[in-house]
């Protein structure tokens, strides 16, 4: 079979600056078997050394946040002090957990059901973690803190563009606390996916991706009656009353589009403003998508780096034509730069049709639709038209409306007046084609746990 290879290629200069073979299939069964071993004697450590562990892994992100995050830039494009910050919310989510796991994993004793009943929850084994690159640092370790937690050990899959990435996080672990093969990182392609799956010992997969990997890796789970959790796309609505504050709105709006290169799940990709604001929002949008800085991810001040390829660049500036064909008025943006690298600017796409298959598609780039609405009920219909129902946003004066409101978008997340955004404190996922499952709080640290009821009769 011919030899694949992850590659890391900068996608601010187009150039290829580490090339890796792809794993055999018998170094991928070699790793799964070293983190089958060491669920053996991992299940039985206390939660004191496990957070321990944590805590240790903790101390060694934040000694090489910049190290990591030079990484994150040459090989995905995140601006240096985004992938700082990124490696620091990994460290507090380890912290997180190292504090809170154990009372979350707590035996239950329950009353009404033989002399003493307790609900416990157990570790598993193995659990296979398939991740995108957008967040390359933050999507691995948050679901490996849990994970970890709970006493299961996990292999991780990578996404093919940041192998260096995937490597460096196996080597936090082995330079921390934990014991050797707890966390092993496999560099292997999609393809591969399958036979880490019949491993016996490995008992679920959490994939974070598009909505095809999903599918596929879901079925594939199925198909083996292992569990999965899938965190997929997502086409957050932010929905704009007339009695908002429009000038945060806008700002915040802006920044949720376009950092990261647009590529976030939870970005804020379709505005749906009440035609009284209209025109003032759009200006508004239109002003602060101008002060982003686009350029270098590796200089100061930097604040959307290029996209994480020309391919993905490729992807997104087609669904923007398609958009401008279906009646879409472009606003800002919309045409490819000269030059190297994958940059796109940030790109404002009004009065598209709703209607229009491009409008229920995810952009996963800098561009942003915005919609107009007549009222709170259309404004609603509107924000949940669409195949996906990750995250969503209200905007209002009136908390209590914009509560109300926020309670009847169909999402996992749904925010007032604020950035729709992952906090350790509170479950994380979607519904309909954003995947099942949730990450982080104590509903995360349960998915991969076997949850039993023990009866004293
Ligand atoms: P992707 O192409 O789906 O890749 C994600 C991971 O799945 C990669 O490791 C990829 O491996 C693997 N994969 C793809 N096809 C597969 C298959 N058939 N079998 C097994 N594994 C497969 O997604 P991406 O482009 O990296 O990430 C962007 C997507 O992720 C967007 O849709 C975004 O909204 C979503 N996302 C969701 C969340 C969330 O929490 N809900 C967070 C971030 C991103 P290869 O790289 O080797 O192909």
């Amino acid at each position: 079979e011919r030899i694949m290879t992850l590659k890391s290629v900068n996608p601010a200069t187009g150039e290829a600056w580490k090339i890796f073979d792809e794993w055999t299939p018998e170094q991928t069964l070699e790793a799964v078997d070293a983190a089958a071993g060491a669920y053996a004697s991992w299940k039985e450590t206390s939660f004191a050394r496990r957070a321990e562990c944590l805590v240790s892994l903790a101390g060694v992100l934040k000694a090489r946040a910049d190290e990591f995050a030079g990484l994150m830039a040459g090989e995905m494009g995140k601006p240096l002090a985004f992938g700082r910050a990124e490696v620091l919310k990994c460290a507090a989510a380890c912290e997180f957990y190292a504090e809170k796991g154990e009372a979350m994993l707590a035996s239950e004793p329950v009353s009404g059901c033989g002399e003493r009943a307790y609900v416990d929850f157990a570790p598993l084994g193995v659990v296979l973690a398939v991740m995108p690159w957008n967040f390359p640092f933050w999507q691995a370790l948050r679901v490996a803190a849990p994970t970890l937690m709970a006493g299961n050990t996990m292999v991780l899959k990578h996404a093919s563009n940041v192998p260096q990435c995937a490597l460096a996080i196996e080597d936090a672990f082995r330079e921390s606390a934990f014991p050797d093969d707890v966390f092993r990182t496999l560099l292997i392609g999609a393809r591969q996916v399958e036979s880490v799956l019949d491993h016996p010992s490995v008992i679920g997969v959490s994939l974070t991706g598009s909505e095809g990997a999903g599918r596929k890796v879901a079925a594939a789970a199925g198909a083996r009656l292992k569990k999965s959790v899938m965190e997929l796309g997502g086409s957050d609505p932010f929905v704009v009353l007339e009695d908002a504050d429009i000038a945060h709105a806008a700002k915040v709006g802006a920044s949720s589009r376009c950092v990261n290169a647009g590529q976030t799940c939870i970005a804020a990709k379709r505005f749906i403003v009440r035609d009284e604001v209209y025109d003032d929002f759009l200006a508004a949008l239109d002003r602060e998508m101008g002060e982003l800085k686009v350029g270098d991810p590796t200089a100061d001040g930097t604040i959307v780096g290029p996209m994480a390829s020309t391919a993905l660049r490729a992807e997104l500036h087609d669904q923007v034509g398609r958009c401008v064909a279906a009646g879409g008025r472009i606003l800002r943006g919309g045409e490819l730069p000269e030059g190297p690298g994958a940059f796109y600017p940030p790109t404002i796409i009004a009065d598209a049709p709703f209607e229009a298959e491009v409008c229920r598609e995810e952009l996963f780039g800098p561009a942003a639709l915005v919609f107009r609405a007549k009222d709170d009920d259309e404004a609603i219909r509107m924000a949940n038209d669409t195949p996906f129902g990750l995250g969503g946003s209200v905007w209002t004066g009136d908390k209590d409306r914009g509560l109300a409101l926020a309670r009847r978008i169909e999402t996992g997340v749904a925010v007032v007046n604020g950035l729709v955004r992952s906090d350790p404190n509170m479950p994380f996922g979607g519904i309909k084609n954003s995947g099942f499952g949730r990450e982080l709080s104590s509903f995360g640290i349960r998915e991969f746990v076997n949850i039993k009821s023990v009866i004293v009769d």
